[in-house]
């Protein structure tokens, strides 16, 4: 399990994150929800070791997360930002993390061929960053995560740049992903259709805290208080 205990951030004066406590279970498609501001980006860069905690702790199994050395954590992360390197092309992107760990040439090209497959991408794979849309560099970003087969898979907001259809397609394609990898994938969205078709467990989050953890038929129907029962139902 994913175990955040007691965690606070704060940004000088601002007080992100607020002594929390969270259990994410191993192999669990969790989702994020909260306003924005409340501090889901802030925990997901901390648990991707990131961010160091002004106090407590988080820790996967045994071991201290934000404290491992990173070639020790499989800790893959989809950024908002995309974070692409500009100068390489779309193939050598999403293999990099390969590249650097000296996986062989042949087995790293099925590798990159197999995710740019699932991604819809494979016709850009000699193109750079630069000359793709949003959305094409959004799923860029996914497929350099998805190469390095993580233990646990922290994505924010992966699917928002994506017109309906393929945000429905890619949807379907991360929870197999998650599946088959038997991945603990921690997710942050608006999309509350995401949230509840896509999760076994969701988490409500406001000003720093967790408000409510449960499944989706749980959360939604039975809201923990009247923060949970505002904020869900209530367009992002
Ligand atoms: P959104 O849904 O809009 O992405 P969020 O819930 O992910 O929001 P965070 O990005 O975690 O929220 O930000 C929480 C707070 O922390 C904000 O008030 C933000 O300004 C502040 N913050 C985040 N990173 C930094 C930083 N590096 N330096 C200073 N303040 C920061």
């Amino acid at each position: 399990d994913v175990v955040v205990q007691g965690l606070s951030k704060s940004f000088g004066s601002n007080h992100v994150l607020k002594a929390l406590d969270l259990r994410v279970p191993s192999r669990q498609f969790v989702t994020l929800l909260g306003p924005s501001g409340c501090g889901k980006t802030t925990l997901l860069r901390m648990i991707a070791g990131l961010e160091k905690a002004t106090a407590g702790e988080i820790r996967f199994g045994d071991r201290r997360v934000d404290t491992l050395p990173p070639g020790e954590r499989n800790i893959a992360m989809v950024f908002q930002s995309y974070a692409l390197y500009p100068t390489m092309d779309v193939a050598r992107n999403i293999g990099y993390g390969l590249e650097v760990r000296g996986t062989p040439k042949a087995e790293k090209q099925d590798k990159v061929g197999a995710v740019a497959k699932v991604l819809e991408i494979l016709h850009l794979l000699t193109r750079k960053p630069k000359q793709l849309s949003g959305g094409q560099r959004q799923r860029v970003a996914l497929g350099r995560a998805m190469v390095r087969r993580p233990d646990i898979f922290l994505m924010d907001e992966p699917l928002s740049n994506l017109d309906a259809k393929l945000r429905a397609t890619m949807r379907g394609e991360l929870r197999r992903f998650h599946l088959d990898l038997g991945t603990t994938t921690i997710y942050v969205t608006h999309d509350q259709l995401e949230a509840m078709t896509m999760s076994d467990l969701v988490v409500v989050m406001n000003e720093g805290v967790v408000q409510q953890i449960g499944t989706p038929e749980e959360v939604y129907g039975k809201p923990a208080n009247l923060f949970v029962a505002g904020f869900i139902g209530t367009p992002p």
